[in-house]
């Protein structure tokens, strides 16, 4: 007894980082060689606290998740209050307010028309569901189509079907020759289009294509214009194939608009979201799709029906948490900020991008990248990178360069000041580095 309560206490000698080392295994980490993980113990607004005191800027929202910053009360208050009410139940054979009453507000302001919410619990399992919707549809269908098209450097989870249809990296290296075979094609520009298109045309075995609206996130903040998407969304249209939208990162205000497909003149059959859908409070995933979609799954026939479900499905405190971030974003006032930091972003891209070590920079939104120019070593493993992250962390921001690509994705209430700030400590390390 008197030995199990020992072990059940932390070892008082150690400090948080170090007990940390003992226990936690951190994901993209190479463990052998890690820094010491930096204990926050609070977030309060775009700032978190390390257990010295110290301040930092979180201007990547956490993984671009917290959209609306840390710790908001309006959220925290709701949470709360759902807590003491239910906090989960079986999402088969049961319902609650919190679920219905989020999918009755989240499909209308959704692009096109979404009829039908699915609840998973993250993006990668939203990206998992879309695809199953997609090949069981052609299959339900008798018109069984077993190829996915998808953006070469394209990011979609870390699960083994997100896997599939995200480009090949370091990310996915070990597991390459089990992820299923995925046609993927280049960005598209006024260069290639016509190729693209007609490439698309003569496809005739495939489901889907699934693709980032206008930014491929992990994969550099690699932009792309929203017409040549549409030229995209249309061939494959007319080729039978379905559109899925993996708004995991752009939706819910990230690149000027609500939905990065607000920018499209043809809608998607299916939208991914997650990540900023709780505003960083909570994890939740949602795969939404139209009535057609859901359509091909009604049925006598029981081998018909989706079968797809996880534990924490449609989570009462995550729903809650997403009611309550979606109060906030479609207040005027954050359409405001959202507008106000684009401004901002687009006068401080002005003036560096002549900078002989700025390679070329970028801006969707509230999103903007700037590519380090090194030669010829870009890949994430580069040095420069961990040398970029060490240096704006000891600024006391939170910047996590993709490789040679810095970029800044702020949660929408960060003041002009600290906006200010980070730009100037870009620009000394421009200077410096
Ligand atoms: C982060 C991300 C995912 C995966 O979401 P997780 O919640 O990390 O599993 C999928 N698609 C896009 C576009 C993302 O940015």
């Amino acid at each position: 007894m008197s030995d199990i309560s020992k072990l059940q206490t932390p070892n008082s000698k150690l400090n948080l980082a170090e007990r940390d080392k003992k226990v936690i295994w951190h994901p993209y980490t190479q463990m052998k060689n890690a820094l010491p993980h930096i204990p926050i113990v609070r977030g309060e607004g775009v700032y978190v606290y390390d257990e010295n005191g110290k301040r930092y800027i979180d201007a990547v929202s956490s993984w671009w998740v917290n959209i609306h910053g840390h710790a908001n009360p309006h959220i925290a208050q709701k949470v709360a209050e759902q807590l003491n009410v239910l906090e989960h139940v079986i999402f088969a054979g049961f319902t609650h307010e919190p679920a219905v009453l989020l999918a009755e507000r989240l499909l209308p302001i959704l692009p096109g028309k979404q009829d039908k919410v699915f609840y998973t619990d993250n993006g990668s399992t939203a990206v998992e569901v879309a695809l199953k919707m997609c090949l069981q549809y052609w299959d339900n269908k008798d018109k069984p189509k077993t190829r996915i098209l998808a953006f070469k450097n394209a990011y979609h989870g870390d699960t083994f079907g997100a896997m599939s249809v995200s480009g090949r990296s370091i990310f996915t290296d070990a597991f390459n020759s089990l992820l299923f075979d995925v046609d993927f094609i280049d960005l598209p520009s006024e260069g290639n289009i016509s190729h693209l298109t007609s490439y698309i045309s003569h496809l005739t075995d495939t489901a889907c294509f699934i693709f980032e609206p206008l930014i491929l996130g992990s994969g550099g903040m690699l932009m792309y214009e929203a017409k040549y998407l549409d030229e995209l969304i249309i061939a494959c249209k007319q080729a039978g194939i379905l559109i899925i939208a993996d708004e995991v990162m752009t939706g819910f205000g990230r690149t000027g608009t609500y939905f990065a497909c607000e920018k499209l003149s043809n809608k998607p059959d299916i939208i991914c979201l997650s990540k900023g859908l709780t505003g960083g409070t909570m994890p939740l995933g949602i795969t939404t799709c139209t009535n057609e979609i859901f359509e091909a799954f009604l049925s006598d026939n029981k081998l018909k029906t989706l079968y797809h479900g996880h534990s924490f499905t449609a989570n009462p405190i995550a729903c809650v948490a997403s009611l309550a971030s979606l109060d906030i974003l479609l207040q005027k006032e954050t359409l405001g900020n959202i507008k106000r930091i684009e401004a901002k972003h687009a006068a401080f891209l002005l003036e560096i991008k002549a900078h002989p070590k700025v390679k070329g920079v970028r801006q969707t939104g509230t999103i903007i990248a700037i590519e380090w120019e090194t030669g010829n070593e870009t890949s994430y493993l580069s040095n420069l990178r961990n040398l970029l992250y060490s240096y704006f962390l000891e600024k006391g921001i939170i910047l996590r360069p993709l490789g040679n690509i810095i970029y800044i994705l702020p949660p929408y209430i960060i003041s002009d000041e600290d906006l200010d700030y980070i730009y100037e400590a870009i620009k000394s390390a421009l200077e410096e580095i």
